[in-house]
C-alpha cells in the first residue's frame, strides 16, 4: 500500500512536471504560499500532511526555499520563456 501511494505521488508529480509554479529568480519549484485549509481535513501520507484547500490568501506574499527570502511566483512556460 505504501509502494503503490509512493509510485502514484510520482506519477502525478511526472504529469505535474510542466504546470508547476517557479521562483521567478531561481526557477525553483521549492516554493509556498500561504492559503485557507479546513483544520478538520488533516490527513498524513508518507510523513507529509494534507488538508483540504479552502481559499487563497490574495496577499501576494510567496516564499522560495532556495532563495530563503520572500518570493514572486511565475508559471514554468513563462520562467523558461524569459531565460531564452
Ligand atoms: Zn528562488
Amino acid at each position: 500500500m505504501l509502494k503503490l501511494t509512493k509510485q502514484l505521488k510520482a506519477d502525478l508529480r511526472k504529469l505535474k512536471k510542466d504546470d508547476l509554479v517557479v521562483c521567478s529568480d531561481c526557477g525553483s519549484e521549492n516554493v509556498t504560499e500561504k492559503m485557507w485549509v479546513d483544520s478538520n481535513s488533516f490527513i498524513s501520507i508518507d510523513g507529509e500532511s494534507y488538508y483540504k484547500y479552502m481559499g487563497e490568501i490574495d496577499d501576494n506574499q510567496y516564499w522560495c526555499e532556495d532563495c530563503y527570502d520572500m518570493a514572486h511566483l511565475v508559471h514554468i512556460s513563462e520562467y523558461k520563456g524569459d531565460k531564452k
